[in-house]
């Protein structure tokens, strides 16, 4: 409250009010005003204040305490006596009026005593005081009177004081609210806007209420400390060194992050310390961190001209999440799925040339690398070449010399030849006809005449290039029309060859490789690094020796190539004092098996030719040849099982045949198994090694008992001889390892063969699979089915095993039609998923359900081109994936087999 200057004067002195002198409570001497005209009728005694300035008041208040005499304790009053006052006011901008009308006065209260004195006892006599408060609204001018008008009572003033109310200065959320003075009504309430406090700024506009009776209320909005400063006791003070505050949002200072500091107080941001960096985007209550060290583990899987660099995270990443791979090498290649910024340990890179030393870097950066280095190198690299590779399409075909009937064509080497163009191949047919008839001609020149056309007939030519690698695809078709001279490149608005036709030929025409006879090479060393990789001996460690081949020992051991994991390997080496023919020999093996690519074929790592021993390295079988494996574990397997090898082995043959490759030499001791089960063909020597023999020679060698009639006979060998070989290996797989023919000899088994006889079902052989060992052998070669309807055949069979291996050899062949049990329980409880993750292969989760392959049926199907195709690219992985298929249908089968057991009905 704010006390306002006051001071009584008598506004009629000497009438009726007395100034007095009296005791107080506590006897302490006071002034008073004193009335008591009790007596007299019609009292109206005036007194009234000096001045008083309103200082900015607008509702003034007044405190009164005065003593009133009841009029009942006053002896002898007659009926004028009163017990009240009124009390009055005149608002004036004139501080000295001496003479104010009592008319001009408006009234504020009539005032009553709440107790009156009593007159007790004379010398000790009880006084007792009345407080009384009244308030008026006072805004019109600069001060006011007071008047206090007594109408016959019995008044002693002891004091009036006059006040205002302010809201006192305070300090809500950071902001200062000055001393305001409360509104003019009792009810009103007066907004004031608050500033903030030094070192704050406003977060929301800082506003309180000031009520009536002096009480701050509703706060809204305040302010907040500015960074480096925080809230202490309503004041904003600056961090201490050690911390830091960067935002205002924040709560308290912090303590600064690892690798950093402040040095002065009222830190918004704390220092790296030295070596340690901040990206610009890295909020400052990030430690500082560092650039990452270089990536490990540079991997690289080459396939033909494209190669897949996989690597492993660096040792230091320098505290942070945001590294990224950043590839490089020389020249113009392609990285998917882009050079720079990769989040993958993994990039493709395609569009090499055939057969070239490249080096790849992989640097690894993160968000402080700009400008920093983590002091090591920051990068790995890896040098490798490239494979071979099918040439790129031929291009510019141009016709000359065109008559009647002929036309000279001659075109430009494919841009991308990926090797020795050993011949082009030039198609062409009436375009009317369509693809239903063509005709082919070859030639090794980049022309070629072509005669014996019709006259007035348009022809569509199309010419492709082969290499060792196989034919490239075919260049677009060219359309010429023998009554006229001009060409006409088909182009898409040439309704005559549609995309469809393109797609046609496509199909038609698949470029597929064929197999190169490395003896059509006069040097043997060029067609052995033609298709295999030499190896420096001393990434080779021999461990041991596992068995005895033609040329010499086999041993295991382990191979480390730069770049690559350490893999197992057998090692075939070639005997010391060797011919040439016997090198040669050695090494064609390597060439052939250099050709192919597929997992049940044995794959090649390389060759060892500069230096002595001379060897070929393979991939490691860890369970040796088929037949002695299946030896040493009779009747350990389920059909399943044994029919599942055998789908490994003709996939790897439809491979071959597909290939054009006749392997001659098919049998139980030429597949090897690994570990996982999974067959695999190998032993490519004999292919070639048999057509030179003398007759006497050649039946010697010739695996008889393995051999088709007609290759015995006049040494015809085809796909379809092979056919009738693998009829013989799956009697040896199902029989575990039994001598075909027992102890028959050689020639009895080729009587016996003659004659019609052919091997009993093993036992327990399902029907069907003595069935179809059956059409393997039979004697006219064209009735024997092709691998690829032994494959279709085996599949299902595996896949609706309950219907189709039930019956063994000792039955009649008289079908059964047994519903399958188990089938969807088996499909629902398998996962893409779950497998994947068990053989470490997750990453192709997406990739082989977004393609279809959701169930162990589908996968069935699916081929090393069939992922290649959605993008799983690396060989290994390849690799790993159909090893795994296998294995799953087989173990997921066997389950159903026994759920079908359990199943069955004794008869
Ligand atoms: P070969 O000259 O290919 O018939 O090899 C002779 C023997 O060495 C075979 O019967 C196998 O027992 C063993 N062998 C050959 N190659 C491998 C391999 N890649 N992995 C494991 N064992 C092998």
């Amino acid at each position: 409250c704010m006390a306002l200057d006051l001071r009584l004067s008598q506004v009629r002195t000497g009438v009726a009010w007395e100034e007095v002198s009296i005791m107080d409570e506590k006897n302490i001497p006071i002034r008073t005003y004193q009335v008591c005209n009790v007596m007299e009728p019609s009292q109206s005694n005036w007194l009234r204040t000096d001045w008083i300035p309103r200082s900015g008041a607008q509702r003034i208040y007044v405190e009164i305490k005065f003593t009133l005499r009841d009029c009942n304790s006053l002896p002898g009053v007659t009926g004028t006596c009163k017990e009240t006052f009124n009390l009055y006011y005149y608002e004036s901008n004139n501080d000295r009026e001496h003479y104010i009308r009592e008319s001009n006065f408006l009234k504020i209260d009539t005032v009553a005593a709440d107790e009156s004195f009593t007159q007790v006892d004379i010398g000790d006599r009880i006084m007792k005081l009345n407080t009384e408060v009244r308030n008026v609204k006072v805004t019109t001018r600069k001060g006011f009177y007071l008047a206090f008008q007594d109408v016959g009572a019995c008044i002693a003033l002891i004091s009036v004081r006059v006040f205002y109310k302010t809201c006192p200065l305070s300090i809500r959320n950071l902001a200062t609210f000055p001393d305001t003075n409360t509104g003019a009504d009792t009810s009103s309430l007066v907004e004031v806007k608050g500033s903030c406090v030094n070192q704050s700024e406003e977060r929301e506009e800082p506003k309180m209420y000031c009520g009536a009776d002096g009480e701050w209320l509703v706060p809204i909005g305040g302010c907040v400390c500015i960074p480096g400063y925080e809230e202490k006791g309503g004041a904003c003070q600056a961090c201490k060194v050690g911390f830091y505050r960067a935002v205002s949002t924040d709560g308290a200072c912090s303590e600064c992050p690892p690798h950093s500091h402040s040095e002065k107080a009222g830190a918004t941001v704390c220092d790296c310390n030295p070596g340690y960096y901040r990206s610009e985007t890295d909020p400052a209550s990030m430690p500082c961190t560092q650039p990452p060290s270089a990536p490990q583990q540079l991997i690289s899987e080459v396939n033909e001209t494209s190669v897949v660099l996989e690597w492993s995270a660096p040792l230091r990443l320098g505290g942070r999440t945001d590294i990224r791979y950043k590839a490089g090498s020389l020249g113009d290649v392609l990285f998917s799925p882009q050079q720079s910024g990769l989040g993958a340990t993994r990039v493709c890179v395609s569009e090499l040339q055939a057969h070239t030393r490249y080096t790849f870097t992989i640097g690894a950066r993160n968000g402080v690398s700009q400008g920093h280095t983590a002091g090591a190198r920051e990068s790995v690299s890896v040098t490798l070449t490239t494979n071979q590779a099918a040439p790129s399409p031929v291009t510019s075909i141009q016709a000359s010399d065109v008559t009647r009937h002929d036309v000279s064509l001659a075109w430009q080497q494919p841009a991308r030849p990926n090797g020795v163009i050993l011949e082009y191949e030039v198609k062409y047919y009436e375009k009317n006809q369509k693809e239903r008839s063509y005709r082919i001609m070859k030639t090794a020149s980049r022309s070629a005449d072509i005669t014996g056309l019709n006259p007035l007939t348009v022809y569509v030519f199309q010419v492709r290039a082969r290499t060792a690698a196989g034919y490239g695809e075919f260049s677009a078709p060219f359309e010429f029309s023998t009554n006229s001279v001009t060409f006409l490149p088909t182009s898409p608005c040439t309704p005559s060859t549609s995309k469809q036709d393109l797609e046609e030929e496509k199909h038609l025409n698949p470029g597929v490789r064929i197999y190169v006879d490395p003896f059509t090479y006069e040097d043997p060393d060029q067609a052995v690094h033609e298709f295999a990789k030499e190896i420096d001996a001393s990434n080779i460690h021999i461990e041991k020796v596992i068995g005895i081949g033609e040329f010499g020992e086999v041993c295991s051991g382990r191979l480390r190539l730069q770049g690559k994991r350490e893999i197992y390997v057998a090692i075939k080496s070639l005997k010391a004092g060797y011919a040439d023919k016997q090198r040669r020999d050695f090494l064609s093996e390597a060439s052939i098996m250099g050709q192919f690519d597929h997992p049940n074929i044995i794959r090649l790592e390389g060759v060892v030719t500069r230096c002595k021993p001379v060897m070929i390295i393979t991939e490691y079988m860890e369970n040796g040849s088929l037949n002695t494996f299946l030896r040493k574990h009779d009747g350990q397997f389920t059909v399943i099982q044994l029919v599942g090898m055998l789908r490994g082995i003709v996939s790897g043959m439809k491979y071959l045949s597909d290939m054009s490759y006749v392997h001659r030499d098919l049998a139980a001791r030429n597949i090897l198994v690994n570990s996982n089960l999974v067959c695999k063909v190998s032993d490519f020597g004999l292919s070639r090694v048999l057509e030179d023999e003398s007759e006497a020679a050649y039946t010697t060698q010739i695996p008889i008992r393995w051999t088709a009639p007609e290759a015995i006979a006049y040494r015809k060998f085809t796909p379809a001889s092979d056919t009738w070989s693998y009829g013989v290996v799956m009697w040896e797989v199902m029989s575990y390892g039994e001598r075909p023919y027992w102890d028959m000899s050689n020639q009895d088994v080729i009587k016996a063969i003659d004659e019609g006889y052919r091997l009993p079902p093993p036992m327990d052989c399902p029907v069907c699979l003595h069935q179809l060992m059956l059409d393997c052998w039979q004697r006219d070669r064209i009735h024997r089915p092709s691998f690829t309807q032994i494959l279709n055949i085996l599949d299902k069979l595996i896949r609706n095993p309950t219907t189709t291996l039930r019956r063994t050899g000792g039955e009649r062949p008289v079908p059964t039609l047994l519903e399958p049990v188990g089938g969807p329980e088996f499909v629902s409880v398998w996962s893409v998923e779950y497998w994947l993750q068990a053989i470490g292969m997750d990453m192709y989760k997406d990739t082989l359900t977004a393609a279809g392959y959701t169930s162990p049926d589908s996968l069935l199907t699916l081929t090393q081109q069939d992922m290649a195709s959605i993008g799983i690219v690396t060989p290994s992985h390849q690799d790993q994936i159909l090893a795994s298929v296998q294995q799953v249908l087989l173990s997921h089968m066997q389950q159903i087999q026994e759920q079908m057991q359990d199943s069955m009905v004794p008869v």
